[in-house]
C-alpha cells in the first residue's frame, strides 16, 4: 500500500503525541480532536482499509482493539464509556488510508452518528 502520514509517524519522521506503543501497535493523539479524548490506534504493519483485512490479520486487528480498550481502562474512561470507530472509504469518512481505530471519550456520544 502507499505510504501515509501514519507511516511517517510510525517511523518517527514526523512528530506526534504518542501515548502507547508495543511491538504491533502505535497510539497517538488525533491532531484535530473530536472529543476531549481522541486517540488513534494504528497497526505498525499497515493495511489501507478494513476492506483489505483477511483472516491472517485477525490477531493484529484484535490486538489493535484490545490496545484501545486497555488504554481506556488505564485512563479511567471505561466506566463512563467511550466510542471505538473504524472509518472505511468515502462513505465511512476515511481520510488516511492506513487502518486505524479512533478512541473517542470524555463526552456523551450521539447515535445515530451524522
Ligand atoms: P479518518 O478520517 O481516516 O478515519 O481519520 C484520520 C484522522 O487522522 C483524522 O481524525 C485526522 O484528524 C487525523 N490526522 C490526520 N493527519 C494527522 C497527523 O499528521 N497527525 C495526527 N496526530 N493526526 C492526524
Amino acid at each position: 500500500m502507499a505510504d501515509t502520514i501514519f507511516g511517517k509517524i510510525i517511523r518517527r519522521e514526523i512528530p506526534a503525541d504518542i501515548v502507547y506503543e508495543d511491538d504491533d501497535v502505535l497510539a497517538f493523539k488525533d491532531l484535530n480532536p473530536q472529543a476531549p479524548v481522541h486517540v488513534l490506534f494504528v497497526p505498525k504493519r499497515a493495511l489501507a482499509t478494513l476492506n483489505d483485512a483477511t483472516p491472517a490479520d485477525a490477531e493484529l486487528i484484535g490486538k489493535l482493539i484490545l490496545a484501545a480498550a486497555a488504554y481506556a481502562k488505564r485512563e479511567g474512561l471505561d466506566k463512563d464509556g467511550y466510542r471505538a470507530v473504524i472509518n472505511c472509504n468515502e462513505h465511512g469518512g476515511q481520510t488516511v488510508f492506513h487502518l486505524h481505530v479512533h478512541l473517542l471519550a470524555g463526552r456523551r456520544m450521539h447515535w445515530p452518528p451524522g
